[in-house]
């Protein structure tokens, strides 16, 4: 075996953190634990996958889970289409695979959202065949072991990396720990900024090290400015419940639910925006109460700087239309459904604000008192009672 392979292998086993995906690695937690490792870091996931696998603990399961359970389970855990992707698949290989993941990397890609990393992650962690795995992890250590002064996104430079690789795993006798050392070398010794060289089992043969350029390398590129919106969102009340819709599958975050709302336009006060908004995304004049909070949240390519109103219909509630699903909601079962973290950042600074807003036990209309009772539909044809709960309120 290749001397830093022998090493770097010997290292892993004595190493290695005790990861739960690592216990008993099926197919199934393999996969499930690399779509959930995808740009989020292992200590995020951890509790994530615990909570996952025990609710959906095999592939069956989640193939037959509700998709709004699916992502209620994967809420905050962000990037979205990747659960969305998941349930998808897990369906695919019930119904067309007879319930088994397969093991060929051609196959696996077949599957929705698994690409050539997860592909070659799966197929050598869960299944022990010699592809290697080029995450972020890994490309940085080749970087520097190989002392790589270009860019390893270019297409060019990643084949002759994984080139590389590929000869190192095909002379280990065991490709799921040759990957996984790879990646955990990355995450624990030569890290981002300061890599621990001492401590490096690779450090005899690291060309970065000999040529002192440990700390330039890998190159790393500019990166544009991050756009920044201002956004306003309604919490429409009424009654004890409040106004909530579904975003659309195709849309980022797609298959959550929010609070009304969106970008402010050049020129519109906030309030502006949040009336122009609800009339256009579900067809309701509101009058605003007054404002909530403000919070702040990253995205991964931009940023947002979101502002909340509490807002009563000026006209009747039934009014509201919506190209989407969306339903009234009362506040207690606001937790039944799957939101962005931006949306609970807004609940949790009502929450810090003890949420003065209307009564939540006035659960049954008081039409008596209600100054559309001449012109509500509902009332007219005694359907109050049930209108709140005709849309698309997950069943549990
Ligand atoms: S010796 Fe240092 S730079 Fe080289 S692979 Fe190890 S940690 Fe990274």
């Amino acid at each position: 075996m290749i001397a830093w392979v022998s090493e770097l292998l010997d290292w892993y086993r004595q190493n290695r953190r005790a990861l739960p995906w690592r216990d008993a690695p099926s197919p199934y937690r393999v996969w499930v634990s690399e779509v959930m490792l995808q740009q989020t870091q292992v200590t995020t996931v951890t509790p994530y996958f615990g909570r996952f696998l025990k609710r959906f603990p095999t592939v069956g399961d989640l193939a037959r889970a509700d998709l709004q359970d699916v992502l209620k389970a994967w809420e905050g855990l962000g990037y979205y289409s990747r659960a969305r992707n998941l349930h998808r698949a897990a369906t695919v290989v019930v119904r067309d695979l007879a319930g088994d993941i397969p093991g060929d990397v051609d196959a696996l890609r077949r599957l929705p959202g698994i690409g050539r990393y997860t592909a070659a992650a799966i197929a050598s962690i869960a299944f022990g065949q010699p592809h290697p795995v080029l995450d972020g992890n890994v490309a940085r250590v080749c970087a520097r072991f190989w002392c790589i002064a270009r860019d390893l996104r270019g297409a060019r430079v990643a084949q002759d990396v994984e080139r590389r690789l590929a000869v190192a795993i095909a002379d280990s006798d065991d490709p799921s720990s040759f990957n996984q050392a790879m990646m955990e070398l990355g995450a624990l010794v030569c890290r981002p900024r300061e890599p621990a060289c001492a401590e490096c089992p690779l450090r005899s043969a690291c060309a970065a090290l000999v040529a002192g350029r440990t700390g330039d390398l890998p190159l790393r590129r500019k990166r544009p400015p991050v756009p920044h919106h201002r956004i306003a969102v309604g919490i429409v009340e009424h009654e004890g419940r409040v106004l909530i819709a579904r975003r659309g599958e195709d849309q980022m975050l797609g298959g959550l639910w929010e609070f009304p709302g969106g970008k402010r336009e050049t020129g519109e006060r906030l309030e502006q925006t949040v009336r122009r908004e609800l009339r256009e995304e579900v067809n309701l004049d509101v009058r605003i109460v007054r404002r909530l909070c403000t919070i702040r949240h990253a995205y991964s390519h931009f940023r947002i700087t979101l502002t909340a109103f509490l807002c009563t219909p000026a006209e009747a509630p039934a009014a509201a239309r919506c190209d989407r699903p969306m339903a009234w909601v009362s506040w207690e079962r606001l937790a039944d459904y799957p939101f962005p973290k931006a949306n609970h950042k807004v609940l949790q600074a009502l929450d810090r604000q003890r949420r003065p807003l209307a009564p939540r036990e006035a659960a049954a209309p008081r039409s008596a008192a209600c100054s559309h009772r001449g012109t509500c539909p509902g009332l007219a044809t005694g359907a109050t009672p049930t209108l709140w709960t005709t849309a698309a309120e997950p069943t549990r």
